[in-house]
């Protein structure tokens, strides 16, 4: 088994977008996921897995705490650029959910305090406790085989 073999078959399940976003102090950081998932209702708690060489990694880490923006179909650019896929700086103008940065118009913005962090080979597991979050209608951003798609 390569590592294109694995890649090819994790991308055959497909997903939503996110992008998470955090901040230490006032500078504020996002990052677009796509491995997300609702982990227990009673706790409400969830998981995001980050790369051992994002940035992010390295922030969750100091500020312990995390917000999930799922995106809407209209959303892809957003994806591309909090993916690094876009090199031009662009300033962003993020929503204040929870005292959290948040991408405005997404389907779902929640906020997280780490509740256990699981090194898991060359990725951090992070469980966090859902501190608060809001939901709007809309259609979300699908991926799948490395691709952007329409869900509906
Ligand atoms: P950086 O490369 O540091 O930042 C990403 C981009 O966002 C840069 O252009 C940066 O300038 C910009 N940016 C960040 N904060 C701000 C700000 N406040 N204002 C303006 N610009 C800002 N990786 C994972 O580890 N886990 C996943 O689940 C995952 N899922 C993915 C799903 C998809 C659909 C895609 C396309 C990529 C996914 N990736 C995932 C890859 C990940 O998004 C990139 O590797 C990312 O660039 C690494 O994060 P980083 O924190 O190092 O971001």
């Amino acid at each position: 088994m390569d590592d294109r073999l694995f890649r090819t078959a994790m991308g055959k399940f497909a997903t939503g977008v996110t992008v998470i976003t955090t901040k230490v102090g006032e500078a504020v950081h996002g990052m677009t996921a796509n491995a997300f998932m609702s982990v227990s209702l009673n706790p409400k708690l969830v998981l995001i897995s980050i790369g051992e060489k994002a940035n992010m990694n390295r922030l969750i880490k100091e500020s312990g705490t995390f917000a999930v923006s799922v995106l809407n179909e209209r959303q892809q650019d957003m994806s591309a650029y909090f993916a690094g896929q876009i090199k031009e700086e662009r300033k962003i103008l993020f929503d204040t959910f929870n005292d959290m940065p948040v991408i405005p118009d997404a389907l779902v913005n929640l906020t997280c305090d780490v509740h256990q962090s699981i090194i898991a080979g060359d990725h951090t597991l992070y469980i966090g406790e859902v501190t608060d979050l809001r939901v709007q209608d809309g259609e979300p951003l699908g991926f799948f085989e490395g691709k952007y798609k329409k869900v509906i």
